[in-house]
C-alpha cells in the first residue's frame, strides 16, 4: 500500500498515514505517547545512577497506513532494527528472525 499508494484489498487511493502511532499513557489518559516497538533494559550505571535498578528504554515507533474505505492497515517499524537484532541474538526475548535474505534495493 505504501509503495503503490493504493489499497491492495479494495484499490482505494484515499489513505491515512499515521506518522507515529500513539496511545494513552498507562498512568494518565490525558498523556499520549508513541507506541514503541520494543524495549531494552538499561542498567542504572549507564544512566549515571548508583542504585542496582534496571530501567527500560522505549525503542522505535510505528508508522501506519490506513485505507479510508475498508480499513486495511499496514504497519511499518521505524528505528528499531538494531534492538530487534539484539533480541534475536539474545534468544528467549520473544523475537525471532525469518531470514530469507534482504530484498534488493528498489
Ligand atoms: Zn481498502
Amino acid at each position: 500500500m505504501k509503495a503503490t499508494e493504493t489499497c491492495p484489498k479494495c484499490q482505494c487511493r484515499r489513505l491515512f498515514v499515521i506518522e507515529k502511532v500513539a496511545q494513552a499513557a498507562h498512568d494518565s489518559i490525558n498523556t499520549i505517547v508513541a507506541m514503541s516497538v520494543t524495549t531494552l533494559p538499561v542498567p542504572s550505571s549507564q544512566v549515571g545512577l548508583e542504585d542496582d535498578n534496571s530501567y527500560r528504554a522505549a525503542i522505535g515507533h510505528f508508522e501506519a497506513w490506513v485505507c479510508s474505505k475498508c480499513g486495511y492497515t499496514e504497519w511499518y517499524t521505524k528505528g528499531a532494527v538494531p534492538a530487534l537484532e539484539h533480541h534475536v541474538a539474545q534468544r528467549g526475548r520473544g523475537v525471532r528472525l525469518v531470514d530469507g535474505g534482504v530484498a534488493p534495493y528498489r
